[in-house]
């Protein structure tokens, strides 16, 4: 059991107290810190003048109604956010998410994260989150374009391609990051395509961008299976969810020969042995946006559908788990194991419980953390940037050939990195030394900031 060093003790202690109630920041800080035990150790200053209290406080913090009307004409109060996390290395970058329970400690939570997932990808950019408790299931095409026109209507005056770079999330996908540039132009007379990211490709989108989360991780999973002289090849593989992140995660899983047998919706799950048909997802859950058990009733006898229940009752070999926040608990940790998993790769963020981890470390099986495996999302908005500043527009091979390279480097970062502290193999550990350090150093030499 790793535990916070007594150094860092009384730092955790303010956080804690300074943000009561958000569950989840909690969460995120307390297991950051208990891997900077090694780092005071060998570099002391790092616990001295508030550095880490100042890094997990937000430089800003924006909370904000967001009033619009419904096709019956009645109308409806959500609250949006946007928590500028740290802007140290770059413009604050960091998605958008669209969630019934999103709320200030998730975001924060989120922020935190993403600033320490940025600075991984050695790019510059800084970190930040932002959402709304607005659910958009069930709603129609012209409900979701008036509330994202109204979102975009307050947050508008916090971005700037130097200033907040958004992007996408759960349920914020191309579309609505369309009509928020859409709404983004019109109020500032001005087209700035590097303000979002995750753009469509007519209007400034990269290629590859939507693909990058997944295909990432999956990128990470193959450099960590590397490292044991294994592969995807003829692997069993689950993958939970069914929105962006883990269906091109389920595509490169294919594409390096591995065969995904599981994946879900917050509803329950579907189990096909002869190896999830993509394609269909994408139909069902892109285009349809209807519900994944619609995959067992279209496929027959060759699928089941289990509604509830937990996917990673399914055997595989590695596990993705590509949904949200603790949704991997001790409880699937343990059966994981039992089952023989030898990897797990979180394409979501902060989706195995601090137990599940701890279990997975304890038994020896290879875990990237979010972190750092799902950092390809960011770091492809980042060339999306890179794009709309020198106005160009890079082929897909290009794109992804550079994304590659990212997620080799960042792999290879956290691995020598877990080694120089001396924790050989623990991805946890590497991810989290690597990114603050990163940021610690960019601190300090901006002075008391
Ligand atoms: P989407 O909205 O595209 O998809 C989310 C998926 O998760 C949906 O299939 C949703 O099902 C499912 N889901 C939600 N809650 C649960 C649950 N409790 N159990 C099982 N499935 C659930 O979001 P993304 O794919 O973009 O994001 C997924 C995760 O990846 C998030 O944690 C996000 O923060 C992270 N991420 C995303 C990045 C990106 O580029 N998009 C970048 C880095 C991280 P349903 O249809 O029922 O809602």
């Amino acid at each position: 059991m790793v535990h916070v060093d007594e150094k860092l003790e009384p730092i955790l202690a303010e956080v804690l107290r300074r943000n009561p109630g958000e569950e989840e920041f909690h969460q995120a800080v307390k297991e950051v810190l208990e891997s900077l035990g090694r780092v005071v150790a060998k570099h002391p200053r790092y616990a001295n003048h508030a550095l880490i209290v100042r890094l997990c406080e937000p430089e800003r913090q924006i909370i904000f109604r967001v009033p619009w009307v419904d096709d019956s004409g009645q109308v409806r109060i959500n609250r949006g956010f946007r928590v500028q996390f740290n802007s140290a290395l770059g413009p604050y970058k960091g998605g958008l998410r669209f969630h019934p329970l999103v709320n200030i400690g998730i975001i924060k939570f989120l922020g935190f994260e993403q600033t320490l997932k940025n600075a991984l990808t050695c790019m510059p950019i800084g970190g930040g989150k932002g959402g709304s408790d607005f659910n958009p299931r069930g709603r129609s095409v012209g409900e979701i374009m008036r509330f994202c026109q109204s979102f975009m209507t307050e947050l508008h005056r916090y971005l700037g391609e130097d200033i907040d770079v958004p992007a996408g999330d759960i349920g914020v996908g191309g579309r609505e990051i369309g009509f928020m540039f859409g709404q983004y132009k019109r109020l500032t007379n001005r087209y700035e395509a590097g303000v979002l990211t995750g753009k469509g490709l007519v209007y400034g989108g990269s290629r590859a961008r939507t693909e990058a989360t997944g295909y990432g991780a999956t990128y990470f999973v193959h450099s960590m299976l590397a490292t044991k002289k294994q592969s995807f090849d003829g692997r069993r593989v689950v993958v939970s969810g069914s929105g962006n992140v883990a269906i091109h995660t389920m595509e490169k899983i294919a594409a390096f020969g591995g065969k995904v047998v599981a994946c879900s919706d917050s509803n329950g799950h579907v189990i096909d042995e002869q190896g999830i048909n993509i394609a269909l997802v994408k139909e069902i859950k892109e285009d349809g946006r209807e519900r994944i058990a619609e995959y067992a009733r279209l496929k027959g006898a060759r699928a089941h559908y289990i509604e509830g229940g937990s996917i990673w009752d399914v055997p595989c070999d590695v596990a993705m788990p590509c949904a949200i926040q603790n949704e991997l608990t001790g409880k699937d940790a343990r059966a994981l194991v039992r089952n023989g998993v030898v990897a797990v790769g979180e394409g979501a963020n902060m989706p195995c419980t601090p137990e599940a981890v701890r279990i997975f470390r304890e038994a020896g099986v290879l875990f990237g953390p979010g972190k750092a495996a799902n950092a390809g999302g960011v770091a492809t908005s980042a060339l999306e940037m890179q794009q709309n500043a020198s106005r160009d527009s890079w082929t897909f091979e290009q794109t992804e050939a550079r994304l590659a390279t990212i997620m080799r480097n960042i792999h290879d970062r956290c691995a020598e990195t877990a080694r120089d502290y001396g924790a050989p193999g623990d991805y946890v550990l590497g991810a989290n030394i690597a990114s603050f350090v990163r940021v610690a150093e960019a601190m300090e030499a901006l002075g008391v900031i």
